[in-house]
């Protein structure tokens, strides 16, 4: 068994998980996959502009791991951008934020119990994205398929 992870709060589930550079052609294109708790992160420090200790409180993580998760979203962001790369915003270890707290939650059925996608090979296992199927999900760590675990 993987030894666990630290869940990260996100409270903010994007719409958007694949951004593709114009004019280059899906097999020609390289991804740099953010994890979900790594957009989390950009998103409360960079666009909502919290400082790095409220930060780390709202995703329930120490403020030395929020810069670790932060550094590693803002690089991959500028190697897509440099480098012509897609974003993909996939994975990562973390658990929404309960809807209905603050405004976070958008009230769009996150309640109830959480799904998770399983790595058959590993036993890696990653909340469920919304209206994503596992199957479409590679393993971060051994690039399998995933599938619907419980
Ligand atoms: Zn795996």
């Amino acid at each position: 068994m993987p030894r666990p992870r630290l869940c990260r709060r996100v409270g903010f589930q994007p719409d958007v998980t694949y951004f593709k550079p114009a004019g280059i052609r899906k097999t020609d294109m390289e991804e740099s996959i953010l994890a979900v708790d790594e957009f989390e992160a950009v998103r409360l420090k960079d666009l909502e502009d919290l400082d790095q200790s409220e930060c780390a409180k709202k995703m329930d993580i120490s403020q030395p791991t929020f810069h670790r998760l932060i550094l590693s979203a803002r690089k991959k962001i500028a190697d897509a951008i440099v480098n012509g790369k897609a974003i993909k915003i996939s994975g990562g270890v973390f658990k929404m934020v309960e809807p209905g707290v603050g405004r976070m939650g958008r009230g769009m059925g996150f309640g109830g119990p959480a799904i998770n996608c399983v790595c058959p090979e590993c036993g890696h296992k990653e909340q469920k994205i919304r209206g994503v199927p596992c199957i479409s999900k590679k393993c971060p760590r051994c690039s399998t398929l995933m599938i619907r675990g419980d």
